[in-house]
């Protein structure tokens, strides 16, 4: 006897449903930005809602068409299920938007970071939003055809959503078109195509700059006068600094005693290259400033390669677990973030102060005859990373209180969220204040340190959490970033550069395209690629 076969369903049927999920329900946060602009409620509202939905579920029906093959499919749509419920989950908690930038730094997310990421709202997300979709995928008995047949099927879905689409975009050119136009960051919120786009130009669009790595600065040399000491540079490369958030930049609260004490001079309007770690950091330490690092045809050397060209011995102490974004590459490091110190390292994972610890010996370390030439220590700090503020400071730092201690951020008031932040700001015034000290106790050079944050953070300002929204769009809290500046006495001699001077010039403008001039110049390096008219420390040698 023969069993009953079981019904089997078109490939169409399960293409067509796993696209009208992802196009409406995975694009909640769409909807809900629609909602708040105010274009629900406008004339017409529903319709530009209804087609925009349209459009990105005829466009997905067109994508998964062409792979409605029998060993593709169901992964493929799989997939897309979990980065679509990923994307939205995302956009909708932090109000974040996907686009390159997002895309690599998600890329170059480590185990530490995801750990921060994961709440149980996430998992529900998880749950409701694709696995459960995905099941009834996996176990749908599709009607796969022979190749011929089933290659005759696809192609007539695609072109039938193309006819679609074609017909829709036609409808609805004129709400559409204008709306796409007004509200230009609604085309980063259609999920989840923005984060295929995003893939797809992190993996095609940037391959100009590939290739092997131009070479910078290799004439550089340092300039020392007859009986100077050396001179030793600790840059520390912040993480997450809101500029506003520093007492030394006329925050209300004092959130930085120590930095106070120790006279360190800050700038107060600085301004950073990019809104996240993987954006700002190469671009920073990059010879060619912003405009030129964008628009690069090729990657270069970097600042701190310079500084090895011309002889001083350089060191990159990273306590990322993403490390430096390429920076390094050519130059000794080091990482810390990991590590079993139980005070320092609570869950295996260290703190800041991990970066001062045993810096004579790693000093030592370095070749002789490059320290009497000079020496730069690079610290890569963790900082203020979110959304896990409260895991980045020590109890003894928690001076504000409460502290927001979820990382589903909405959830914390937004005296909580401030709290949690502050807190991370007065440990980093601590973490730069050791290094100052442990600077202090070098007889053998003159010294500095130089603190900048790589980018800023949203705290709940008009409901924008962390960082990372495209430059045009992102507020300045994402851009506006600390530079503090201590110089030992010895060290302002020698450049004749004094601290009031510096104060006194506090006020101007300076960006991360001033970096690399400036760190050149604190070390005296001669090379054609130092501009003097960038150097931020030069506007005192007149005086
Ligand atoms: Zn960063």
């Amino acid at each position: 006897m023969q069993a009953t076969p079981r019904r089997r369903l078109p490939a169409a049927f399960v293409v067509a449903g796993a696209s009208l999920w992802m196009a409406g329900a995975g694009n909640a946060p769409l909807w809900r930005e629609l909602q708040s602009l105010g274009l629900l409620e406008a004339q017409g509202g529903w319709l530009l809602a209804l087609s925009l939905a349209g459009l990105l579920a005829t466009v997905l029906y067109a994508l998964l068409s062409l792979l409605a093959w029998r060993p593709v499919l169901k992964p493929v749509i799989i997939a897309l299920l979990f980065a679509s419920a990923l994307g939205a989950h995302f956009m909708w908690t932090y109000h974040v938007v996907i686009d390159a930038a997002m895309a690599t730094n998600t890329l170059q997310t480590d185990w530490h970071e995801v750990q921060d990421l994961v709440t149980p709202r996430l998992v529900l997300v998880l749950l409701v939003g694709a696995a459960v979709p995905s099941w009834l995928v996996w176990n749908a008995a599709v009607d796969h055809r022979p190749w011929r047949q089933q290659a005759l099927r696809n192609l007539v879905g695609v072109a039938a959503s193309l006819v679609l689409l074609v017909a829709m975009v036609l409808l609805s050119f004129q709400p559409l078109a204008s709306t796409m136009r007004n509200h230009k960051e609604l085309r980063y919120l259609l999920n989840p195509l923005n984060s295929l786009y995003a893939l797809a130009q992190n993996a095609f669009g940037q391959q100009h700059a590939k290739g092997p790595v131009l070479p910078v600065g290799l004439d550089a040399k340092v300039v020392a006068g007859a009986g100077e000491k050396p001179r030793m540079l600790v840059l520390v490369l912040g993480e997450t600094g809101r500029s506003g958030n520093f007492g030394l930049n006329g925050y209300a609260r004092d959130t930085t005693p120590e930095l106070s004490r120790l006279q360190a001079v800050s700038f107060p309007d600085a301004w950073s290259c990019g809104t996240s770690t993987a954006a700002s950091v190469p671009c920073m330490f990059s010879p060619l400033g912003r405009e030129g690092y964008l628009a690069r045809a090729q990657d270069t050397e970097s600042l701190v390669d310079v500084l090895q060209h011309a002889g001083l011995a350089v060191l990159w102490i990273d306590n990322q677990p993403g490390g430096c974004k390429g920076v390094c590459d050519r130059v000794p490091t080091v990482n810390t973030s990991v590590g079993d110190d139980p005070q320092l390292c609570p869950r295996g994972e260290c703190r800041d102060e991990v970066l001062v610890r045993g810096l004579d010996e790693r000093v030592a370390a370095l070749p002789a005859e490059r320290r009497r030439q000079g020496v730069v220590l690079v610290m890569h700090q963790m900082g203020s990373h979110g959304p896990a503020y409260a895991e980045r400071s020590p109890p003894e730092f928690k001076r504000f209180l409460p502290e927001c201690t979820s990382s589903h951020l909405p959830d914390c008031s937004g005296e909580q969220l401030r709290n949690a932040y502050d807190n991370t700001i007065s440990y980093t015034d601590h973490v730069l204040a050791a290094t100052i000290r442990w600077l202090q106790q070098r007889p053998d050079y003159d010294t500095a340190m130089l603190y900048v944050a790589d980018h800023g953070e949203s705290l709940g300002e008009n409901n924008l959490y962390l960082h990372g929204l495209p430059y045009a769009l992102a507020p300045d809290v994402q851009k506006h970033v600390p530079w503090i500046t201590w110089l030992s006495p010895g060290f302002q001699q020698q450049i004749g550069v004094s601290a009031q001077c510096l104060r006194a010039h506090g006020a101007q403008h300076v960006t991360h395209d001033n970096l690399f001039h400036s760190v050149l110049g604190l070390m005296h390096v001669d090379t054609t690629v130092y501009r003097q008219a960038l150097d931020v420390y030069t506007a005192c040698d007149a005086a």
